[in-house]
């Protein structure tokens, strides 16, 4: 499954996480998934368990915000979230369109006992 490998390189990534600042125990992992990410939420869901089993992450719980798809128009510069199969711009009709967000699949949050969360990236503003 697709899913386990790319869960399996996430774990990893965050032992070391954990390992560089010192985090013993995580209680929650917030990840981002974008809608163009070619990234199944369910299946990643079910393969996360399986990935973080005897790692310093088992036990911690997942928790995926779902990115959507954002366009911004070559044609009339508006910015839309058309359906990920049909990108064009939804206020013209172009296609001539840059995608914005939701090809990420990233560690946006990690939170452990002490409560103190450590940000990795920041939520999208929306205004960049
Ligand atoms: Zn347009």
């Amino acid at each position: 499954m697709h899913e386990l490998s790319l869960a399996s390189t996430m774990v990893e990534q965050i032992e070391e996480l954990m390992r560089s600042h010192g985090i013993k125990q995580l209680d929650k992992v917030t990840v981002t998934i974008g809608a163009l990410s070619g990234v199944d939420c369910e299946a990643f869901e079910f393969a996360f368990p399986i990935a973080v089993e005897k790692t310093l992450l088992e036990g911690a719980v997942l928790s995926i915000v779902f990115q959507s798809v954002e366009v911004t128009c070559r044609d009339c510069a508006t910015r839309s979230s058309p359906d990920p199969l049909y990108l064009r711009c939804q206020t013209c009709g172009s296609n001539a369109v840059d995608v914005v967000s939701g090809r990420d699949l990233m560690i946006q949050s990690l939170e452990y006992t002490d409560s103190t969360d450590i940000t990795l990236c920041e939520t999208e503003s929306g205004l960049t």
